[in-house]
């Protein structure tokens, strides 16, 4: 088997056996994570480890998450075609792509330059038109592309940052991990809808450091 097919042939066994095989039902997150190919969205060394069940090296100290983390949290936005997503924390832009894939305008904030330069070359070249890219600190939101359906969060912070709640539509979700200690957080989902928002744990989790005004 080639190089590529065999690719091609981890990424479905990722998706039948760390996805479908853990619980996740949503068909369009199964299709999102059966279509876009992960091995792009790391270095050409790390390809081959793509598709197994852990987190990958992007450089600069930060991480692609595990193909579970990334399944469950677009799980849990519950994404409908057309939502207006943000992301804080673009990374490799696999993340973005995912729920691009699934039919929504994506709007990601990345802090370091050379992660948001390659990502802004790589979505484009791999035919992501609806996914819009800004050099900032995320903790503070994209106030001028507000409100935003859906907010995910793919590094953890001390608090959910109040930018993001301010920012977020109502009804809407927002998916973060939390953690008053760094690299041990809740994964938590706060749900704003009729005007409250109310919070729902689901469970431990470990991420990189969310930096900034509303992060470490
Ligand atoms: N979602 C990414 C993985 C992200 S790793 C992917 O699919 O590859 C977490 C990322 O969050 C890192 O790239 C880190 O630089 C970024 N980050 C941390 N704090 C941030 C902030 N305040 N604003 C924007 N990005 C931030």
């Amino acid at each position: 088997m080639s190089f590529f097919r065999d690719l091609d042939h981890r990424r479905q066994r990722m998706v039948t056996e760390q996805i479908r095989g853990r619980g996740i039902t949503d068909e369009r997150v199964l299709a999102a994570m059966a279509a876009v190919p992960r091995h792009l969205f790391v270095e050409e060394a790390l390809a081959s480890q793509a598709y197994e069940d852990h987190p990958v090296p992007i450089g600069h100290g930060q991480t692609l998450s595990q193909p579970y983390m990334v399944a469950l949290m677009s799980a849990l936005l519950e994404v409908q075609p057309k939502d207006r997503i943000l992301e804080i924390g673009t990374g490799s832009g696999y993340q973005a792509a995912i729920l691009a894939a699934m039919g929504a305008e994506v709007f990601t904030v990345e802090r370091l330059k050379p992660l948001y330069q390659s990502a802004k070359e790589r979505l484009p070249a791999l035919g992501f038109q609806q996914i819009h890219l800004r050099l900032a600190d995320g903790t503070l939101g994209w106030p001028e592309a507000a409100p935003f359906d859906k907010i995910i969060v793919t590094a953890g912070g001390p608090a959910i940052p109040v930018p993001l709640v301010d920012q977020l539509a109502d009804p809407g979700f927002l998916v973060i991990p939390v953690g008053r200690e760094r690299r041990e957080q809740r994964l938590i989902r706060l749900v704003k809808r009729g005007g409250e928002a109310k919070t729902e744990d689901l469970g431990a989790v470990v991420f990189v450091d969310l930096v900034g005004a509303h992060g470490w």
